[in-house]
């Protein structure tokens, strides 16, 4: 039912990987792939951000690639950190127009836009894992801070919404579909679940089904993704990088 011909989001050893972006986009070539993403951590990521120095080789890298295959569409991505309450996301101005394509989400470990954010954003989501009741803003303050980030920057797709932090997935799913964004199923974190996929379809917005491989084997691997997208009951032409 589904038929999946482009994985948008990837690592490589540039980030966490294990692979080099050959490597990915070889085994994306073994699956049939049409498109692939290399979507290495935003710059802000403390301890597995890209270098500023190693993007440029990156895209030098991908570029060759472009030019040795027609069987394959390999793109330059980032996954980019949201770092502020006020939408803050370490993609510095001289980057926007860098990347073919732009991730964006929350990850522990990215470096605070500034030290009310370092409590506000990250250490409040520490506590609230732990003590849910605690804080009954957080959940706002997060979705806000998500939807303030999309209309700010050129984001094309939120990575694993809800994983990490809580989030009103109504609310987010309605933003995303206004700014022509869209929403992952990641098939590598099991966050987005059935119920949350069912809420944000009644909101109009669309989809993607990424594998968030870490190792070249994992590309193009959406069994999980899949699954849930089914049990939801999702139409393919929802989905971006259906067929
Ligand atoms: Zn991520
Ligand atoms: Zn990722």
């Amino acid at each position: 039912m589904y038929n999946i011909i482009a994985d948008f989001h990837t690592h490589t050893i540039y980030s966490h990987g294990q692979g080099t972006i050959l490597d990915n986009v070889e085994a994306a070539r073994r699956k049939g792939l049409k498109k692939i993403a290399i979507t290495d951590h935003g710059f802000g990521h403390f301890t597995y951000g890209v270098s500023e120095r190693d993007i440029h080789k990156m895209r030098d890298e991908i570029d060759e690639i472009n030019s040795t295959y027609d069987d394959i569409e390999v793109l330059l991505g980032v996954e980019a950190n949201l770092i502020g309450l006020d939408g803050t996301v370490d993609l510095e101005d001289d980057y926007l127009d860098f990347f073919d394509i732009v991730l964006m989400g929350f990850h522990h470990g990215a470096i605070p836009n500034s030290i009310k954010d370092a409590w506000g954003l990250f250490g409040r989501n520490v506590v609230g894992k732990v003590l849910p009741f605690m804080d009954k803003s957080l959940r706002q303050d997060n979705t806000m801070a998500m939807i303030r980030a999309i209309g700010q920057y050129p984001i094309d797709i939120i990575t694993h919404p809800g994983a990490k932090i809580d989030i009103d997935s109504r609310l987010l799913a309605r933003q995303a579909a206004k700014h022509d964004v869209a929403l992952e199923i990641n098939a590598g974190h099991g966050y987005m679940t059935v119920e949350y996929v069912k809420i944000a379809m009644e909101e109009g917005v669309s989809f993607v089904i990424n594998s968030d491989a870490h190792t070249p084997e994992r590309v193009g691997d959406f069994d999980r993704a899949i699954e849930i997208a089914k049990q939801a009951g999702l139409e393919p032409s929802r989905i971006i990088n259906a067929k």
